[in-house]
């Protein structure tokens, strides 16, 4: 048996569990012993299940020596803290949230517990899902595992280092703008937003309902594809899921990229990027075009407006989603008060950290009225236009390749001080 079964894919995991190699018992005590001895230092999880992991892991040994041969039956994974999962505590990294215990499974949960995965624990993340650091979690900072003194990313922070730190198999994140991207990114893995309406929202913590997905993180593409066919699919809890074409994502991977059409947007490759990123973006395009790829540098003019528009969309619609945190529905209620108002009052002001407030801020005053137009309409305008622009693009191209992030990993307490510095990082 292999000494470092915590840093295998799931691929390799499967073929050792169907040649009867490895058992998911082995596998997740393995995974265990690992948190055990890097989770000090890194604090990726916000809740750790050990003992109902190895139920789950036996369970699922059980149903592989019965015949069941699902690619994810038997694999330890991590949640984002920010899906629900039933009768488990969903704190969102929040106080407001620290004690709920969801009623229902997100879809994306129950479809991952239908094919076996085993549930290892919850990931840290920035609060709400507000941050590229994790330094905004109402709990603690997660750490770079490569070198600790640096942040994941964020807000996915927690999935990230648990993967990169074989503290996990895999995970799953959010991604609103960025949060699965960009920490997958500081983290050296593979992280995944997929098209809108792909995954189910169903069960997610709504940020910003207009952007959010659900999405794999691993250590692969493999894995990755093989994740996102767990999850993908139409589901009549969430209006917004679309119907497409059942795919076999693992497919596309041995096919070849002769002929492929990428297109290099000029305006993300701007003098502003970190030569450590330009440099392995070089790279990567020399390898897809000595692969065969057809590379083209195109224009996506709007550009310069995105950042400015996703941080008008963004907090509005979490100004929106948020109002329902007012102490009388769900998680924190601080009911010590005069009147109903300032229960609400000291709810909210005890229950959310300083981005939280911020954002909520942000939101309500670009969707004030006087100021909705100029803002809220405004941006929205602007970001149909944005999308438009995608839209054409990839009526030319098949795919684009741009930078994740404007740096490499940043160090812990480097931007946590000036809101609008770290904002500038999401572009
Ligand atoms: N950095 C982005 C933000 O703070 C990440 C949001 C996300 O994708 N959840 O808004």
């Amino acid at each position: 048996m292999s000494q470092n079964l915590h840093y295998l894919t799931i691929r390799q995991l499967q073929e050792m569990i169907a040649k009867g190699d490895v058992s998911s018992v082995e596998i997740t005590k393995d995974v265990l012993s690992r948190i055990e001895s890097v989770e000090t230092d890194i604090k990726s999880f916000v809740s750790i299940y050990s003992d109902s992991a190895i139920k789950q892991a036996s369970s699922a040994d059980d149903l592989a020596s019965a015949g069941n041969t699902s690619p994810l039956n038997g694999i330890p994974m991590q949640l984002k803290d920010n899906l629900c999962t039933l009768g488990i505590k969903t704190t969102c990294s929040s106080r407001m949230l620290e004690n709920f215990i969801p009623p229902y499974n997100a879809t994306v949960v129950n479809k991952l517990s239908r094919l076996g995965s085993v549930l290892i624990g919850k990931g840290n993340m920035d609060e709400f899902a507000m941050g590229s650091s994790t330094e905004n979690s109402a709990f603690f900072t997660t750490h770079n595992p490569w070198d600790l003194e640096r942040v994941p990313g964020g807000s996915s922070g927690g999935p990230a280092a648990a993967v990169a730190a074989g503290e996990a198999i895999y995970a799953l994140g959010s991604d609103t703008g960025g949060s699965i991207r960009q920490p997958a990114s500081l983290c050296g893995i593979v992280g995944l937003k997929p098209t809108y309406g792909l995954v189910s929202r169903y069960g997610v913590i709504a940020f910003a309902s207009s952007l959010d997905q659900i999405g794999p993180m691993t250590r692969d593409v493999t894995d990755c594809a093989i994740v996102l066919n767990a999850i993908a699919g139409q589901d009549k809890m969430d209006s917004t899921s679309i119907k497409s074409k059942t795919h076999d994502y693992t497919e596309a991977l041995t096919t070849g990229i002769r002929g492929l059409r990428i297109g290099i947007p000029k305006e993300y490759y701007s003098k502003d990027i970190d030569p450590n990123v330009s440099n392995a973006l070089k790279t990567a395009i020399d390898k897809f075009s000595e692969m065969g790829a057809i590379i083209e540098e195109m224009s996506l003019p709007h550009t310069e407006y995105a950042l400015a528009v996703y941080y008008i969309l963004a907090p509005s619609e979490a100004s929106s989603n948020l109002a329902r945190y007012d102490g009388v529905k769900y998680g924190l209620s601080v009911l010590d008060a005069d009147s109903m108002w300032q229960a609400m009052e000291s709810t909210k002001q005890q229950g959310f950290g300083p981005e939280v407030k911020r954002r909520i801020m942000l939101g309500t005053y670009a969707l004030s009225s006087g100021y909705y137009d100029a803002y809220y309409l405004k941006a929205q305008k602007v970001r149909t236009i944005i999308r438009e622009e995608f839209r054409q693009a990839f009526e030319r191209y098949d795919a684009l390749i741009t930078p994740t992030s404007p740096s490499t990993a940043f160090k812990i307490g480097e931007k946590i001080s000036d809101p609008s510095h770290m904002y500038l990082s999401d572009i």
